[in-house]
């Protein structure tokens, strides 16, 4: 088939809340920027938000960034990069109003100021006292911010490739990124895409696990694409649980359930929370509540015929604040359990959401990696931001509505660092044809009918093994068996093919893709799990319950063509302010 070309200055693979943020940056800035998808733009996972995003408006009680910056750096287990943290909690309250300028029709207080509610893990002065800083449109604030950013690089003028799947990124001999090689969902037909900066905005890879809040299309593509360019994947042992999805399905219960004050019950009708988090209780950081949820369920008091959820109550909130800052989750789970929650509480059991790990990058979405014998340094023409990225300002744990913020605030400082890129890199540079003819193999492979495995059944097995080895509660000799049925998952993909017909669907091809791809995630996070011998955040060793900073207070980082780990040092100091030191963290 003929390849056909395009080229443009910025190339966005990605069209979530990251990837339409910094195209609205680059176009405006009259750069020639093109966005590719493989869903329609408003279907990114990022719709799916539902909480808010965090910023230090006080709207409602008093607030400061410097608060939200201690919060983020004590949640994130004191693994997050301090200096991009400062800068994210700084650069808040300015995205916020970014987004109501862009037309995000917040929810409103009394006053006519910006919503705002309370989130696991805030606090004001230092952990005194609980602060409200998440800003919502009801519990559709993802669906929110998405519209409005797609309305925006409309009016902007971006140019979309809508429905095109990214198999891989071209490079040339010395590392740099000239663009990717993508497919048309629709015709098959292949187009390589040329580019003088390109950014990775592909979103988690949450489908690693059978019970997970994310959408399908989360499956790790940009993880995997920079793992076969040559760079690590960095902290991919850190995944979070959220404590609430729906028991059995996984589909999410915002955070904003509590912060409106619903609580958890289990079988005996005990307010659990107060013994696991006596001073915040509910709203302690979800890898609290998860590990309590999880615990209460093994220790016999969970509730239902199997004993296997535990309950979250909201009735006593009242009908009319359901209605009106809950309506998205009532109706989730009136569908899904068949469960009015102004009337009942909700079966609720912790579920994968959100990877704290990703590709490395410094705060102005630069991917650094070690080439050419040195530790790190920029990749020459290659940018990653949003859940993709690991910049990194979750560290260990994120908070609730911090998500949102970081593809905001560093979608925009991608753009702005591509921007001062290309003035310096005016040309294309010129494309390697082995480059082009390795992405196309890669396609190509696909075309191969046969009677081996499906890719569909791996990645059922796969789901599996992440859930029964690689879960909330981790310990050595399941992890190292982990790690050997993911490697042997990733041989047995060598040889899988797609069914004997005479014909084959091309998403059957883009779901191949998307397996080797989950695989190649599974690989770095199971690996790095076993390696990582200490409880920090997220990652909760059994047989290694403490934290230890002198051994483990450093960044994992995976490499694929060795299948192997690395670590480098966290970045402890922030940009102007004194750095947060280490503490004991309770909650
Ligand atoms: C149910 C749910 C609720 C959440 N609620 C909140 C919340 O209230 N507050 C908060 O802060 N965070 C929340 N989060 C987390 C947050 O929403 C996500 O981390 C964030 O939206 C990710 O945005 P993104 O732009 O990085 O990626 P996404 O929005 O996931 O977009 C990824 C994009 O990459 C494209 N893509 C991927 N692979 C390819 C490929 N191979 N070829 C072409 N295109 C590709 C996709 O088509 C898509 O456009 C929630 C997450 C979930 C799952």
């Amino acid at each position: 088939m003929k390849l056909q070309r395009r080229r443009f200055d910025a190339l966005i693979i990605g069209a979530g809340g990251a990837g339409l943020r910094a195209a609205l940056q680059l176009t405006r800035a009259e750069t020639k920027a093109a966005v590719v998808s493989k869903v329609f733009p408003t279907r990114s996972h990022t719709v799916a938000a539902q909480g808010g995003v965090n910023a230090a408006l006080a709207n409602v009680v008093e607030d400061s960034w410097l608060w939200h910056m201690f919060d983020t750096v004590k949640g994130s287990d004191y693994l997050g990069d301090q200096d991009a943290i400062e800068y994210m909690c700084r650069a808040a309250p300015q995205a916020v109003y970014e987004l109501d300028h862009f037309g995000v029709p917040f929810s409103r207080l009394e006053d006519g100021a910006i919503y705002q509610r309370a989130f696991g893990g805030q606090s004001r002065r230092f952990g005194a006292e609980q602060a409200v800083r998440t800003c919502a449109a009801a519990d559709r604030t993802g669906h929110a911010i998405l519209h409005s950013l797609y309305q925006q690089n409309i009016r902007a003028k971006t140019h979309f490739f809508d429905e095109y799947f990214v198999v891989d990124l071209i490079r040339d001999a010395e590392g740099a990124i000239l663009g990717a090689l993508a497919f048309s969902i629709e015709t098959g037909e292949p187009i390589l895409i040329e580019s003088k900066a390109t950014l990775l905005a592909t979103g988690g890879v949450g489908q690693v696990y059978r019970t997970n809040t994310n959408a399908l299309i989360n499956t790790g593509d940009g993880l995997a694409m920079a793992l076969r360019a040559g760079v690590p994947l960095q902290d991919m042992e850190f995944v979070q649980f959220h404590p609430t999805g729906i028991a059995g399905r996984g589909m999410l219960i915002t955070e904003g359930a509590r912060g409106e004050g619903g609580y958890l019950v289990n079988s005996e009708g005990e307010r659990f929370m107060e013994r696991y988090a006596p001073h915040v209780k509910d709203l302690a950081s979800r890898d609290v509540v998860s590990r309590a949820i999880y615990t209460e369920v093994k220790e016999g008091r969970g509730c239902g015929p199997n004993k296997d959820y535990v309950l979250l109550k909201l009735d006593h909130l009242g009908a009319e604040v359901i209605k009106s800052r809950l309506p998205g989750i009532r109706e989730l789970s009136m569908t899904f359990m068949h469960v009015d929650p102004i009337e009942q509480p909700i079966p609720v059991y912790p579920t994968a959401h959100y990877m704290m790990g990703g590709i490395p990058t410094n705060r102005h979405g630069q991917v650094v990696a070690p080439l050419r014998e040195t530790p790190e340094e920029p990749v020459p023409g290659l940018y990653a931001a949003g859940e993709c990225a690991c910049v990194s300002v979750h560290g260990a744990n994120r908070l609730g509505g911090n998500s949102l913020l970081d593809i905001l605030v560093f979608g925009r400082a991608a753009a702005n660092h591509m921007i001062g890129f290309l003035g310096e890199h005016p040309h294309h540079r010129p494309m390697d044809e082995a480059a082009v003819d390795a992405a196309m193999a890669r396609l190509a492979r696909w075309d191969d009918k046969g009677d081996g495995e499906r890719p569909e059944a791996l990645r059922t097995e796969l789901k599996k093994i992440m859930e029964d080895h690689v879960g909330v509660f981790r310990e050595r000799e399941r992890l190292a068996e982990g790690v050997d049925k993911v490697r042997e998952i990733a041989q047995r993909m060598r040889h899988s093919t797609l069914r004997d017909h005479s014909r084959i669907f091309n998403t059957a091809r883009v779901e191949a893709m998307e397996t080797e791809n989950m695989i190649d995630c599974a690989l770095a996070t199971s690996l790095s799990a076993l390696k990582r011998e200490e409880s920090r955040g997220a990652h909760s060793r059994v047989d290694y319950p403490q934290r230890d900073d002198e051994r483990w207070m450093k960044h994992s980082l995976y490499f694929l063509a060795t299948d192997s780990m690395d670590y480098k040092p966290v970045r402890t100091r922030p940009l102007t302010v004194e750095p947060f030191p280490p503490k004991e963290r309770v909650y």
